[in-house]
């Protein structure tokens, strides 16, 4: 057992004069952390208790999107009247996640916080660039089922297991943060990184920065959306592959579409060169299938996980077929009107 101590913010100014000391975590449900910390993993000096920060509501932004605390359960989200008539795509993604507890206990920020689950990773006893930098990968070469086909480098080669997160990607929201040096906002594919050469930095978050929020843009894609995840079984498993397919349909051709890929890479994947060829396109499955091989044509497996290049093609099918349709596959997706 690593000692630690433990601090209860009292408000946001708090955790930015806590948080920016080394060796410090801001916690928030615990779900990720806790366990990392039990594993060994983790190892803080000192824990800042984010719980009662006033970041728990969903507000109206000026622009007409909704602005999402850092402190939202999943659960919460996934439930809001606003989130459900107008996000469908990220409500259905939420819903896939995890399990009724931990969505009551997982929050928005710490959502996009999670931590990989390469099974190296979190066995000590093994090589892991992300976890020791410089220490190797012990994926490369070694079991490798759940790992990336795309964007993966030889220092590293995980994937990161949101399912919320491909939602937000395909909606292009904003993540707010502040930190020592005030606040700032960035578009939320600029959050995620690719390993590269530091896979041990899995984020653009400097040290000591807080995500406050996440913000919605008012294009909700409510009419046309789908979030497929494909996993080893129904219910509390991570994706081997996941698509949030978000699209606009207008007489009968599509005008935009945007398209993330989870489960695949260390990052949600997205392709804006590939989606911006679907523009004018008339919907058909052929179609589909040809974007599908366009967006996977740089995927190479590790051997484990070649499956995954096939699954993730005809899943884009799929969700992109029901996207188009307005029927997404889960009982889960009933719009509210
Ligand atoms: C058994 C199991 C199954 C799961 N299945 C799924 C699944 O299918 N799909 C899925 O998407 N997820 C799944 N999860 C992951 C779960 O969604 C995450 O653990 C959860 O979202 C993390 O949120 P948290 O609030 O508990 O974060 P914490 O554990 O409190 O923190 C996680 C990290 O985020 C940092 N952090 C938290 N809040 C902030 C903030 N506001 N600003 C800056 N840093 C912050 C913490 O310092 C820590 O490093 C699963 C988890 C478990 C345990
Ligand atoms: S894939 Fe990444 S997380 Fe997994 S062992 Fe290699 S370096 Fe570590």
């Amino acid at each position: 057992m690593n000692p630690f101590s433990y601090v209860r913010a009292r408000d946001v100014t708090q955790a930015i004069c806590e948080g920016a000391a080394a060796d410090v975590k801001f916690l928030a449900g615990g779900t990720n952390l806790l366990d990392l910390m039990k594993e060994n993993v983790e190892r803080p000096q000192r824990l800042v208790d984010i719980n009662l920060l006033p970041l728990a509501q969903i507000e109206e932004t000026a622009e007409s999107g909704l602005n999402i605390g850092a402190l939202v359960s999943n659960a919460d989200l996934a439930a809001d009247p606003r989130v459900r008539k107008r996000y469908p795509l990220l409500a259905s993604a939420l819903l896939a996640g995890a399990s009724p507890q931990l969505r009551n206990m997982a929050t928005t920020g710490g959502n996009l916080m999670q931590r990989t689950r390469c099974y190296y990773f979190y066995d000590v006893a093994t090589p892991c660039n992300k976890r020791q930098p410089g220490s190797g990968c012990s994926a490369v070469g070694g079991v490798t089922r759940i790992h990336a086909i795309l964007g993966a480098s030889d220092q590293c080669i995980a994937t990161h297991p949101s399912d919320m997160c491909v939602a937000l990607a395909a909606l292009e929201a904003k993540v707010n943060v502040v930190g020592p040096g005030g606040p700032r906002s960035m578009a939320f594919r600029d959050f995620h990184r690719l390993p590269g050469e530091t896979p041990h930095l899995d984020n653009n978050l400097a040290s000591g920065e807080l995500i406050t929020s996440i913000e919605l843009p008012q294009d909700d894609f409510s009419q046309h959306y789908s979030y497929l995840k494909i996993r080893d079984r129904l219910a509390y498993a991570f994706a081997l592959v996941s698509v949030a397919a978000a699209l606009r349909i207008e007489d009968g051709r599509i005008s935009a579409a945007h398209i993330a890929l989870g489960g695949v890479a260390h990052k949600p994947w997205r392709c804006p060169d590939v989606e911006a060829t679907l523009k004018g396109a008339q919907v058909s499955e052929n179609r589909f299938a040809e974007f599908a091989r366009d967006l996977l044509s740089e995927a190479k497996g590790q051997g484990d996980n070649d499956f995954k290049i096939v699954l993730a093609q005809r899943a884009i099918v799929r969700a992109l077929t029901q996207a188009a349709d307005g029927t997404p596959q889960s009982q889960t997706d009933k719009r509210i009107d």
